[in-house]
């Protein structure tokens, strides 16, 4: 979920939600104009959103925003059990620039390097030890740590670091970079006439036609298109069930087999937690079970 400006000559927020397929394609959840960001602004949007679910009391697992405090909050009063992640991207993205702002210029590409490190940290044991690796390396530049920690670190590791985020069901989308790519899009369909309700409204109604095109396109070629890749019978029970970019996940966890066997700390079981596909390890088992 996220905010674009400049899409309609109101000067109202356009507020998309988008959605992925399992073909990896981005298809729109709804999208609504705001009056303002506030929490009750935000509040109403996703009430409406709540509204338009077939069961009642399915709830989205997974909410990816930018961290704006307001939709924060939102999303925790009508979503209280979806998991509430931050785009990494733009986390990085203000580090960085805290960074430059306060550590000598010799020092930046290493303190960038350790931060991505406690980022990217796969569990909570190795953040630890990155996390100190950081702050020894920033003994001299407080007033940075101070900001690392109080913003992001100690509120929200929970929706950005590894160590936590693998753990949960966010199918490889880690920043917002899906939603703003949409906003671009549709901005490029707009052209230069930011125009009113209807023709964004025209807009946006052939933006949802090409993309449902798109995504129909995706679906028929991963029921029909074999890849020669997927011919051994071990996909015999996958092939035309399961699309062509989860055979790609599966097929490249299998590479890790040898390596993990049948031992799930080793394995890490990342691609069953954030995916919902079988980690090497399962697919050890099934191998040892003769399946293969
Ligand atoms: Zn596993």
């Amino acid at each position: 979920m996220d905010n674009t400006y400049k899409a309609n000559k109101y000067r109202q927020p356009l507020f998309e939600i988008v959605g992925m397929t399992s073909t990896e394609l981005t298809f729109a959840v709804a999208f609504a104009y705001m009056e303002s960001e506030q929490t009750g602004n935000c509040c109403w949007v996703l009430e409406k959103l709540k509204e338009l679910s077939v069961k009642k009391d399915l709830c989205p697992q997974v909410i990816l925003i930018d961290r704006d405090l307001a939709l924060m909050k939102a999303i925790e009063i009508v979503f209280p059990r979806s998991i509430n992640l931050l785009c990494r991207f733009h986390i990085n993205k203000n580090v960085g620039a805290k960074c430059k702002q306060h550590v000598v210029n010799d020092l930046q590409k290493t303190i960038d390097t350790l931060w991505m490190e406690v980022v990217w940290a796969s569990d909570e044991v190795e953040y630890g030890q990155r996390l100190h690796q950081l702050e020894q390396a920033c003994v001299d530049y407080s007033g940075f740590m101070n900001y690392v920690k109080d913003t992001w670190l100690t509120p929200h590791r929970h929706r950005f670091v590894g160590a936590w985020i693998n753990r949960v069901l966010h199918l490889g989308n880690t920043t917002t970079n899906r939603v703003e790519y949409t906003h671009w899009k549709l901005k490029q369909m707009l052209g230069n006439s930011i125009g009113d309700m209807v023709k964004c409204w025209e807009v946006m109604n052939n933006n949802l036609r090409l993309q449902l095109g798109n995504i129909r396109a995706s679906f028929q070629k991963s029921f029909y298109e074999v890849e020669h890749a997927y011919i051994s019978p071990f996909y015999g029970y996958l092939r035309g069930s399961v699309s062509r970019v989860a055979l790609r996940c599966i097929a490249e966890e299998l590479l890790r087999v040898d390596y993990v066997g049948t031992n799930k700390k080793i394995c890490g079981c990342t691609l069953r937690t954030s995916y919902g596909l079988p980690c090497a390890c399962e697919l050890g088992r099934y191998a040892l079970g003769g399946i293969c």
